[in-house]
């Protein structure tokens, strides 16, 4: 590697760094992360903190996790790479989608489609949904619903479904046909609606209500996170998904459940459908699915979504797939992922420590005014909203943002900003002693607004 000083001068020099602005990150150069062990990131100076951010969301396992290093490794030497497109596959896509397909089977899914990542996962299930009614005979179903906050990815498609303009309005013209929900955000909504199962209610009715006047015949699919990530941690009330699901049943919609982060145990359980009591008919996913071990993602599909193309006639031929599609080095990180988060029942860790988290952060809210709303509670997944002035809830400034930030970093933690919210997703093998850690860092953080 070259020494420290190149790395110093040439950081975000030649690299543009995604989510930022380019003028910026040379400006003030991001953090180098050299090393990693267990929850505990390094940084160039040698300065180590627990990653609350668990990578992005997809470090489930930690950093140390040897058993998926060297099955990367050992296949590596095997094959480094064979398409799975039609006419060919390899032995370790086969074992993955075996093991993807029983990890999920509670959720009623019967197929496994394997992408790069979660915005292709996204793309993948929204246009196998297009293709779904087509081979239906229901070629006038194009539209899609999401919610507002919700994300989705980069690619056009999520974007056109994502809920938050900053990931928009640069990027117009949008796929066409996309309409979007109020997000079940007691804290800010339109109705302004504090308890969540009268939210979860009219939320329900406005989904009616659209469904109503675009025409049921003309929907493909709701496409929703169980529980929303990127946009501030949002937990609705239990209601609220089966609700979403009752109504999609009685129109001919489908349930996309975008699982890239609620996936693999980081809500507490395997999935964040499971969670609600529902059964998608999609799912996408990513993160967990390799620990972010190696890039790679999946589209779920449930059995009876996957009757209707595996009994069409030609029609139902897939035109989508990825050059790194069922990868086989990607392949045996998942099979290998898997078997270990299933071995340390990593879902039942994140449950606790993920309620400690949550807990903790509720207690600091007690003593820092800045703190207008604490979200979490299942798993680990924590957001807390951060204003200037509580009574009226004024989202606080990015400049004293990044200083709550810089503050938790030098005490011991590196958080997540999204806008004005913190976002915590922690590894899920996190212990008592390491989420303490957290806590106090963000004490220190808060202190200093
Ligand atoms: N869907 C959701 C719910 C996500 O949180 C993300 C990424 N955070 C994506 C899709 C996009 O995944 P990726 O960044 O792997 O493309």
């Amino acid at each position: 590697m070259k020494d420290e000083n190149f790395l110093k001068e040439n950081n975000a020099r030649q690299l543009w760094h995604p989510m930022g602005h380019p003028g910026e990150a040379q400006a003030n150069p991001p953090k180098i992360i050299t090393g990693a062990q267990g929850v505990n990131i390094t940084d160039i100076d040698g300065h180590q903190v627990v990653d609350a951010v668990g990578g992005l969301w997809c470090v489930n396992l930690g950093y140390s996790n040897d058993v998926v290093k060297q099955a990367i490794a050992d296949q590596l030497q095997e094959l480094p790479y064979y398409s799975a497109f039609a006419g060919s596959t390899n032995p370790t896509a086969i074992e993955a989608a075996f093991a993807v397909h029983e990890f999920f089977a509670e959720d009623g899914i019967g197929r496994v489609f394997f992408t790069s990542g979660g915005s292709d996962s996204v793309e993948t299930c929204l246009r196998m949904a297009r293709q779904y009614h087509r081979l239906r005979g229901q070629p006038t179903r194009t539209k899609f619903i999401s919610l507002k906050k919700g994300y989705h990815g980069t690619h056009f498609g999520g974007a056109s479904v994502n809920g938050n303009n900053r990931f928009r309005t640069k990027y117009e013209p949008l796929l066409p046909g996309c309409f979007h929900l109020p997000a079940p955000y007691p804290y800010r909504n339109p109705y302004n609606e504090t308890d969540p199962a009268k939210l979860a209610q009219l939320i329900a009715q406005a989904f009616e209500d659209e469904i109503a006047f675009q025409g049921a015949d003309t929907i493909a699919a709701l496409i929703m996170e169980p529980i929303l990530g990127a946009g501030g941690v949002i937990v609705p009330d239990s209601s609220f998904m089966p609700l979403m699901r009752e109504i999609c049943d009685r129109h001919g919609i489908l349930l996309i459940s975008d699982e890239v982060i609620t996936g693999f145990g980081r809500s507490g359980d395997w999935s964040g459908a499971r969670h609600w009591g529902v059964k998608p008919d999609m799912m996408s996913t990513a993160k967990g699915i390799t620990s972010g071990y190696f890039p790679v993602g999946a589209a779920l599909i449930s059995e009876s979504v996957a009757e209707v193309f595996e009994k069409s006639d030609a029609e139902g031929a897939i035109y989508h797939g990825y050059t790194y599609s069922a990868h086989p080095v990607g392949a045996a990180a998942v099979t290998a992922c898997l078997a270990e988060t299933l071995r340390l029942d990593t879902k039942t860790n994140a449950a606790a420590r993920g309620t400690q988290l949550f807990e903790g952060v509720q207690k600091l809210a007690e003593k820092h005014d800045c703190i207008g709303d604490v979200r979490g509670g299942h798993g680990l997944m924590t957001g807390i909203e951060i204003v200037s002035d509580k009574a009226a809830k004024t989202p606080m400034d990015d400049a004293t943002m990044k200083r709550i930030h810089q503050t938790a970093y030098e005490a011991g933690a590196m958080v997540r900003l999204g806008a004005h919210n913190i976002l915590m997703s922690p590894p899920l093998t996190i212990s008592e002693t390491e989420v303490n850690t957290i806590l106090s860092a963000l004490d220190k953080g808060f202190a200093a607004v």
